[in-house]
């Protein structure tokens, strides 16, 4: 009996002992539950801020990068002025060219880009130096419209990429007679329609074969004017407005044979046949307009100093 009574108690001391036992691992299991079931909580609400922080990053950067587009245009009393600066070629390798004062090293020209660049410039497009030459509006008071004669395939080989490079625009003015005729040094149509469809890049007429257009009959000059237009017009779509007269030749038959073919803006060349190097504006006449002519001799510097007038003009014109 006394065996029996202690067995007993020895059993229920075990019995106790087991469910203190069980008891604890319960509440281990709770908790370890209860940090796994939280835990995912505080995952997902961390996650969602991290989402939510990168959309905001999202939103923010297209806005952004389409910042030029988005620029609101000014609004001057009288005609601005637009800089008009004229290249030829821009090469690394100067041996593949013409040694003339054209012919510009890619250092001089990069440092010409940065220094408009740093300087808070805009790098009109052929679309918006028209607008900017016909109205009242413009993008900013500091605008540049960079123009390129004779369609060098340095225009594809080195100015483009450096265009892209700084998101800046160009006009090329085609000798459309010379296009994939195998003349050394010349663009393709696909190099050119290419860079046309980049959006960096416009193109006008530069006439078929690149005469004095001032020496010539009427005859011929309606040829050069019509044959190049409607060469441009056919391969790049579009209605060509623009022409550069080769040497920046012209009489008053060039003009009204111009106006008559459809064109409405025409650029001469610095120092020739009267022209003057300063900024264009619309009194000049849209079918005459000035220059500065862009050598391999001139500094980012001088360049500045060209533009730096108009600016001042712009600046004080609201
Ligand atoms: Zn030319």
């Amino acid at each position: 009996m006394k065996k029996r009574v202690q067995r007993n108690k020895k059993r229920i001391r075990w019995a106790s002992v087991l469910t203190v036992f069980v008891l604890l691992i319960g509440i281990i299991a709770i908790a370890f539950a209860a940090v796994h079931l939280l835990s995912p909580k505080v995952n997902t609400s961390q996650k969602s801020s991290q989402t939510s922080r990168q959309e905001k990053t999202k939103s923010t950067v297209p806005s952004s990068s389409s910042q030029p587009k988005e620029t609101k245009w000014l609004t001057g009393t009288n005609e601005n002025q637009l800089p008009i600066l004229m290249f030829h070629y821009v090469t690394s390798r100067a041996d593949q060219l013409p040694q003339d004062s054209n012919n510009i090293n890619i250092v001089t020209f990069e440092n010409e880009l940065k220094a408009l660049k740093s300087q808070g410039y805009t790098i009109v497009s052929g679309t918006d130096a028209q607008k900017i030459l016909t109205t009242k509006e413009k993008p900013s008071d500091k605008m540049v419209w960079l123009t390129f004669d004779d369609g060098s395939v340095t225009m594809y080989t080195d100015i483009f990429p450096l265009l892209k490079k700084y998101n800046m625009h160009a006009t090329n003015f085609i000798i459309t007679g010379f296009v994939n005729k195998a003349q050394g040094g010349i663009l393709s149509w696909e190099q050119i329609k290419e860079m046309k469809a980049s959006g960096l890049v416009d193109f006008g007429s530069h006439t078929v074969s690149h005469p004095d257009l001032g020496t010539q009959t009427l005859e011929a000059q309606r040829t050069e004017l019509e044959q190049s237009k409607a060469d441009l017009d056919k391969n790049l779509n579009q209605q060509t407005n623009m022409i550069c007269y080769p040497a920046g030749g012209y009489n008053q038959n060039t003009l009204s044979l111009s106006t008559e073919l459809g064109y409405k803006f025409g650029l001469l060349d610095p120092g020739r046949n009267g022209a003057v190097a300063q900024a264009a504006k619309e009194s000049d006449g849209l079918l005459t307009l000035p220059r500065f002519r862009m050598m391999s001799s001139t500094t980012a510097e001088e360049m500045m100093q060209m533009i730096q007038p108009a600016t001042d003009y712009n600046e004080k014109n609201k």
